[in-house]
């Protein structure tokens, strides 16, 4: 299967600020192009565009294409489950929207500590592995926002899934809150494949400074910005799938233009992407440098490099809507002391050899974060 999946969370909208207001006739004509050139794999979940996503499949593949031609994930929404039977409810509710008949792949969504442990408490793996066995799934797994520490545990205590979908992306892949890399690596020792979400960032990776084009330009004149993304993600080993949230027939063709053309980058082209995160990252708000000599001492074990990261990452991410770096934020603090919980002690600032002013930083993260 050829590697680029067609995320059907940003479709064309008819108003602005209704993601109810899906443009369904730009969407068949975009997901027919998408068929048209060998692509298959579309991904939907429970809530995207406000519970309307998995309707489009119905409208725009289902009733319109062989089920055989394409393929359908969805996700079981771990965040709205109350008690076990929601699980069967829900998957009920989703066959419906779809007409799809058969999920091939259906993952728990968005699992970190909070959403697994309600996971093992509901049996949500056993859930999944019972449709597998009959047949309504045909592959499983899970999509995951927290640390690799996090993620280990759950791969040691479920090997039974096939697929791991991470947040990858070359600005992503050394950050301190998000953990790209050492996700990506916990998931390879575990033998897992992996399907990459957010590989432009919500699409912050396609809005670059001049610094950063001119970069690109000198090596790869041919290349758009999302191209350089999606080769990065693309092209790491046991990434099976790499999904784009495409919302014009243009962001369609110019994405399945580079997985035509797909193949590792070479050495001058990942460190014009080094490159180009020193450059990204130079203006942060924050100047920390991950060290973490602040952490052992602070006595309400706050996560104060995470925190500091996310903050300085959001400065490149997109602007308003959906806020991934408070989610990040909202499952570090399951397991973390939150900004707001400092107490002033400043032992934190008494071994930072940067001399960073942690507790003001802290104070403007709780008021970013926590409101
Ligand atoms: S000042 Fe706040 S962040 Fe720093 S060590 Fe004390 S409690 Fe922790
Ligand atoms: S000690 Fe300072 S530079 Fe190091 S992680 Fe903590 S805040 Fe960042």
């Amino acid at each position: 299967m050829k590697k680029l999946g067609f995320g059907l969370m940003r479709l064309p909208l008819l108003e602005k600020d209704d993601p109810k207001s899906v443009d369904l006739p730009r969407v068949c004509e975009m997901a027919d192009a998408f068929l048209a050139n060998g692509f298959t794999y579309f991904d939907t979940a429970y809530m995207y565009h406000g519970g309307l996503s998995e309707e489009i499949v119905k409208k725009a593949l289902v009733q319109r294409h062989s089920r055989e031609s394409f393929s359908v994930t969805s996700k079981l929404p771990t965040m709205f489950l109350n008690k076990q039977e929601d699980q069967s409810r829900i998957f009920a509710e989703q066959l419906a929207r779809t007409g799809a008949g058969y999920f091939d792949v259906y993952l728990l969504h968005n699992l970190g500590t909070e959403n697994y442990e309600k996971a093992e408490r509901f049996g949500s793996f056993s859930f999944l592995a019972d449709l597998k066995r009959r047949g309504i799934v045909k592959k499983t797994g899970f999509s995951f926002h927290d640390t690799a520490s996090v993620l280990d545990k759950i791969l040691s205590a479920h090997p039974e899934v096939d697929y791991v979908q991470l947040q990858i992306n070359y600005l992503d892949w050394e950050d301190a809150g998000i953990q790209s890399r050492l996700c990506y690596e916990t998931a390879v020792r575990h033998g897992k494949e992996i399907i990459v979400m957010e590989p432009v960032k919500g699409g912050g990776l396609t809005r670059l400074p001049q610094a950063v084009t001119e970069l690109f330009a000198a090596v790869q004149p041919a290349w758009s910005p999302a191209s350089w993304a999606l080769r990065f993600a693309a092209g790491l080993p046991n990434v099976a799938m790499v999904l784009s949230g495409m919302s014009d027939l243009a962001q369609v063709q110019d994405n399945m233009a580079t997985i035509q053309d797909l193949r590792p980058l070479n050495e001058q082209e990942l460190s014009v992407l080094r490159e180009a995160v020193r450059v990204l990252t130079a203006g942060t708000s924050i100047p920390c440098t991950a060290c973490r000599y602040c952490t052992d001492g602070c006595p309400k074990k706050i996560a104060i490099p995470e925190y500091f990261s996310l903050y300085n990452n959001e400065q490149l991410g997109r602007k308003g809507g959906y806020n991934l770096q408070k989610q990040y934020y909202e499952t570090y603090t399951q397991h973390h002391g939150k900004a707001s919980d400092c107490i002033g002690c400043k032992k934190c600032e008494a071994a930072c050899p940067q001399h960073l002013p942690i507790r003001a930083y802290l104070k403007e993260i709780a008021r970013r974060y926590e409101s």
